[in-house]
């Protein structure tokens, strides 16, 4: 079993769409960013990948690149799911928190659990959305941007310990 954790925040700005969890929240601003700037699903792409050991969401899909211009956050996370699953990696499950001191993200959590586990190709159960505002403190009180943190977990296939003796790399 592997632990994953990832955090990602964006600012608002204008005329752009709100989109978390791969859905659109009607919102007078959205978040800046090169692709969607989906704080959420970025959040979980740095936890999937960190319980993989396998680099970050920047390393992954760099932020530089005219692909990933505007992309749907959630075909990213299918990209990353996919490298691990070929990594030899099954998704167990994750949990996510958003920070968000309005929009009222309550009404969409459903529906983020359900798009997030689509792409991991999991079911709606396995995904663990859940919203909170930050008292009004910081930026994120003042409504200048949201964070989100999220966990992950994964089982491998192959893992050492399924010998049942401690195997490192200078031990075997
Ligand atoms: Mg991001």
């Amino acid at each position: 079993m592997r632990v994953g954790i990832g955090y990602d925040s964006h600012k608002f700005t204008a005329g752009r769409k709100l989109i978390l969890g791969g859905v659109e929240i009607p919102h007078p601003q959205g978040l800046a960013g090169h692709s969607d700037a989906d704080a959420v699903t970025h959040a979980l792409i740095d936890a999937l990948l960190g319980a993989a050991a396998m680099g970050d969401i920047g390393r992954m899909f760099a932020d530089t690149d005219p692909r990933w211009k505007n992309a749907d956050s959630l075909h990213l996370l299918n990209q990353a799911y996919l490298a691990i699953v070929e990594d030899g990696f099954q998704f167990v499950q994750a949990d996510i928190t958003v920070i968000a001191e309005r929009p009222t993200l309550a009404p969409y959590v459903e529906q983020m659990q359900e798009k997030l586990a689509n792409a991991l190709i999991a079911p709606a159960s396995a995904v663990s959305v859940k919203a909170k505002t930050n008292e009004g403190m910081g930026f994120i009180g003042r409504g200048e941007g949201i964070a989100v943190i999220a966990v992950a977990t994964l089982n491998h296939s192959d893992t050492p310990r399924a010998s049942g003796g401690l195997v490192g790399p200078d031990l075997v």
